[in-house]
């Protein structure tokens, strides 16, 4: 029960009814694509049901928003047009010249060259820690640090930050914690409930979860915080369309079934691979001797669809290994429903090359489907052999 006495519902089901009643007037039980970009006032300033342009509000985009924010177990949330753009939103609504991010060693590239190439041309500095260790994002703060930047599990190398933790170590030094949640999705785990400020996703993985459209969100339960967010979605106009936002909101309806899917796949690949001579470690948090195994235990419900493995043979096997999987589809993303292989060195952060986030080269990130366990597995038998 809620403190109003409405009874509080389970993940499923607000996934599912959050953010749209059937349509008073027609029945309609889905959201409809109003693919509208203005809308007629009663009288100047008339405003009916809060909306004017498309750019400061639409009503398939708010119904996604209001499911976002239900679903992390937030008050409120902003659709973006893309996880960068979102991304981009939050570091100018969270940082001014002179401020200071901190962010994870193993980032998404995207982040990392947004904040790397971009934001350090407005003044911004950053430092970056593992987010494995909570002493370490501590040590890498300063008086100036605004925001810690956090995924977990991080992308491409599944590490597991401690979310509780991290949000303490911000808090101390007087700075918001920020979860990029794209990995993990709210059906596997809430940062807000966690004590982290700000959930951060690009939808266009799990959420959306068909490989069909591109989109981010942002969900906070500080007033402020979203005031900032939606001024900033209005002001630089980075929004979803309707079509984008009625995609998106498909794809949640079903996220709790197709991530348990996703799991229990990726949990009989990583059972092949631990036996595999080919391959020299596998990553993956669901794994007793992980070493954020523990942490993951504490504050995920399951240990999600993504897979990292180290080839023996270094990067030519890897590269190999990519080339010649036929169901596993060689791709940058993940989160969709088909299975998705990719080489993080050359592809998704090749931009990390050089610095301090580059990654393992003789790395295989691996985004499991929801296909047949037994043809994936079979799949990447052959392309090991
Ligand atoms: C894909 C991704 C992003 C960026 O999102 P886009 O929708 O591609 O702009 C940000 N963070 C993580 C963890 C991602 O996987």
């Amino acid at each position: 029960m809620t403190d109003s006495g409405e009874p509080t519902q389970g993940f499923s089901t607000k996934a599912i009814h959050a953010g749209w009643d059937p349509d008073p007037q027609t029945g309609a039980v889905n959201v409809p694509i109003f693919a509208s970009s203005t809308f007629a006032q009663d009288g100047v300033g008339g405003m009916r049901d809060g909306f004017e342009y498309a750019r400061t509000g639409n009503p398939t985009r708010r119904a996604l928003e209001a499911n976002m924010a239900a679903i992390e177990g937030g008050t409120y949330g902003r659709g973006f047009s893309s996880g960068m753009a979102a991304t981009d939103a939050m570091l100018r609504a969270g940082l001014r010249p002179g401020d200071h991010i901190v962010i994870p060693n193993d980032a998404y590239g995207g982040t990392f060259r947004l904040i790397d190439k971009v934001f350090t041309q407005w003044g911004i500095s950053y430092s970056v820690a593992p987010v494995v260790d909570p002493d370490a994002v501590a040590a890498a703060m300063t008086p100036q640090t605004k925001l810690v930047w956090i995924e977990t599990p991080t992308n491409p190398l599944l590490n597991v930050g401690d979310i509780a933790k991290l949000a303490d170590v911000a808090h101390a030094g007087g700075a918001r914690l920020v979860v990029d949640n794209t990995f993990a999705t709210p059906y596997l785990q809430q940062p807000l409930s966690l004590g982290a400020d700000v959930v951060l996703h690009s939808t266009t993985k799990y959420l959306g979860g068909h490989s069909d459209v591109v989109g981010g969100a942002i969900v906070t339960n500080d007033e402020q915080t979203d005031a900032d967010i939606a001024f900033l979605q209005n002001g630089s106009g980075g929004v979803p369309g309707p079509f984008d936002a009625y995609l998106t909101m498909r794809g949640i309806k079903t996220l709790s079934v197709r991530m348990d899917r996703h799991c229990d796949n990726a949990e009989k690949l990583v059972e092949f691979f631990s036996a595999h001579k080919a391959i020299e470690t596998v990553l993956y948090p669901g794994i007793d001797g992980h070493p954020g195994h523990a942490t993951a235990a504490a504050q995920m419900r399951r240990f999600g669809g993504m897979i990292s493995v180290q080839l023996a043979g270094g990067r030519q096997a890897a590269l190999d290994f990519c080339a010649k999987t036929k169901v596993f589809t060689l791709a940058e993303s993940l989160g969709g429903i088909e299975s998705l292989i990719e080489h993080p060195g050359a592809m998704t952060h090749a931009s990390t090359a050089g610095s301090l986030l580059e990654v393992p080269d003789n790395l295989v990130r691996l985004s499991v489907g929801i296909e047949d366990v037994e043809d994936l597995v079979a799949d990447v038998d052959q392309a090991l052999r």
